[in-house]
């Protein structure tokens, strides 16, 4: 049996509305969202479906991001902490922004960021905490964050419509929550991110950033501070309206399968699934496996019967990347690891999260997830998981 998936047409959702977008827009002549209308209409119907009150888009979501560490503005040097279980695209800002990332470990069974953990990583120079909630799980970092008086930024690339254990909506529960819009999330345009916040001052700062400093309200050709040009262009915008529409029934879709799968598996021993099954996203599909089993060998397996998953999800967590530990960041230079009053160069490298060590290496398994997936497409994964489990 062959499996939708994200990168072919048969597991996306793309069709004649996408269609009729890009059309519109080529026939007005205007693709620049400077001047049209697309994106303009995206960010009202993005902020609309979080019910806050604005929404900056960007041109990925690692943009998307470095626009929300921007508008929280660290100084150089100031730390950010973060998850070491993410995508690239959550450090790389920070970096940018001559800040430094600072890993707290995860939850062995979440590979979210353990709230004790992040508690115990704060210091004199924290500026902000960004929570990535992995998979489609919320990683609740809210009193940490409240606690410590600096402001949440969410990560919501892999969690779109997830929720906390409360209902609330991801993104919309601390300063500014970043979403993407890549090939391989929820809804996509190819490339784009979207920040939403509720703080006017805020979104000011992420589209000023988003457009070189330059504020196109007045009539001059200002630049009021530093910026780069991270616009979503009208035809994503146009594609991304499309999909934002249907959102709501991929997650239903995804919701209904994982269900039906979380319920096969839930006799399996040695097996621990996400809790929480209506509130997560189930971007990929997590299993944390209990020794003696190990997600290398169980991946294989089920590659060999054809099922779509892999082991640990990364090679290996970010805080092991040779861009931390041993690659140049800016020229020949280290900066901004150790900017004064800092001594020394913060440490990176394996033994700093053991827990999410333990993950990529050996417990954490991830099946592609899609919402084309039909009940014979769960049944068949279920059987192939109980048997490479068990055999
Ligand atoms: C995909 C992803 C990003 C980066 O988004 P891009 O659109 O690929 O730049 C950031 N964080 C997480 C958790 C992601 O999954």
């Amino acid at each position: 049996m062959s499996f939708p998936s994200m990168a072919d047409a048969d597991g996306r959702t793309l069709g004649q509305e996408e269609i009729d977008g890009v059309t519109r827009v080529l026939r007005t002549g205007m693709l620049s969202s400077v001047w049209g209308t697309e994106v303009r209409a995206l960010e009202r119907e993005m902020a609309d479906r979080h019910a806050v009150s604005h929404a900056v888009a960007a041109s990925s979501g690692t943009a998307a991001l470095h626009l929300a560490v921007a508008a929280v503005a660290p100084d150089p040097g100031d730390e950010i902490i973060t998850s070491p279980i993410s995508d690239f695209g959550t450090v790389a800002p920070i970096l940018a922004q001559n800040a430094v990332p600072v890993f707290a470990d995860v939850d062995p069974y979440t590979g979210n960021l353990d709230p004790a953990a992040v508690a115990a990583a704060i210091g004199p120079r924290t500026r902000a905490i960004i929570a990535v909630h992995l998979f489609g799980a919320a990683a609740d970092l809210r009193a940490v964050a409240a606690d410590a008086g600096v402001p949440l930024i969410e990560d919501c690339a892999q969690a779109w419509l997830a929720r906390y254990p409360d209902g609330t909506l991801v993104g919309t529960a601390g300063a500014i929550g970043c979403f993407s819009l890549q090939q391989w999330k929820h809804i996509t345009c190819g490339d784009g991110g979207l920040a939403i916040t509720d703080d006017p001052a805020l979104a000011r700062r992420m589209r000023l950033f988003a457009d070189k400093g330059w504020p196109r309200d007045g009539g001059r050709r200002q630049h009021v501070g530093l910026g780069l040009n991270y616009r979503m262009t009208e035809l994503a915008g146009a594609v991304a309206r499309a999909q934002l529409a249907k959102l709501s029934g991929v997650l239903a879709d995804r919701r209904r399968t994982a269900t039906r799968l979380h319920a096969a598996l839930s006799d399996v021993p040695g097996l621990h699934l996400p809790t929480d099954v209506d509130a997560h996203a189930w971007w990929l599909f997590p299993i944390v496996l209990r020794p003696p089993l190990d997600n290398r060998s169980v991946a294989a397996r089920l590659a060999a019967a054809g099922i779509p998953a892999r082991p640990g999800y990364l090679d290996q967590p970010l805080h092991c990347a040779p861009a931390l530990t041993e690659a140049p960041i800016y020229g020949s230079s280290r900066y901004p690891l150790a900017v004064p009053p800092a001594d020394r160069l913060p440490t990176y490298g394996p033994g700093l999260c053991p827990v999410a060590e333990r993950l990529v290496d050996s417990t954490l398994l991830v099946i592609d997830w899609n919402e084309r997936y039909t009940d014979a497409h769960v049944d068949e994964i279920a059987h192939a998981v109980r048997v490479a489990v068990t055999s």
